[in-house]
């Protein structure tokens, strides 16, 4: 993906306030910070923002609706109330989100319409955290 000038801006005006935020080049006692304090911070920002973006879109790309066809018989199958709890290990750290769980009853099993678009493309396979 390449960023559109207007979008740069508009990331570079975000930057600016992070780094109020964060205090810019002085620590809390006034000091100044070392060149890898700065690039730790920005790291650590980076890493933060992405998987808060990351967690948003995953969760909005998933399908709102109440039923899905089952992906080996075909049949309409109701979602289930429950979502499941699903963590993936990426590039830029955890990625927590709901996924919705749909249950096929000709099959007797239940299905994630959202694997294969939604998931590990890259690194771990995405373990499924336990239910609560
Ligand atoms: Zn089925």
């Amino acid at each position: 993906m390449a960023l559109a000038m207007h979008e740069r801006d508009r990331l570079q005006q975000l930057a600016k306030e992070v780094r109020g935020i964060l205090g810019g080049a002085t620590r809390t006692d006034g000091s100044p910070k070392t060149f890898d304090e700065m690039e730790s911070d920005s790291i650590e920002v980076a890493d933060l923002i992405g998987t808060s973006m990351l967690e948003s879109n995953v969760q909005d790309a998933q399908e709102p609706s109440g039923t899905c066809r089952c992906p080996t018989c075909d049949r309409l199958s109701p979602r289930h109330d429950d979502a499941e709890p699903r963590v993936l290990q990426t590039d830029r750290g955890e990625v927590a989100w709901l996924e919705a769980e749909y249950f096929c009853r000709r099959c007797r099993r239940s299905f994630f319409p959202s694997h294969g678009k939604v998931g590990a493309a890259r690194g771990s396979d995405g373990e499924r955290a336990g239910r609560a």
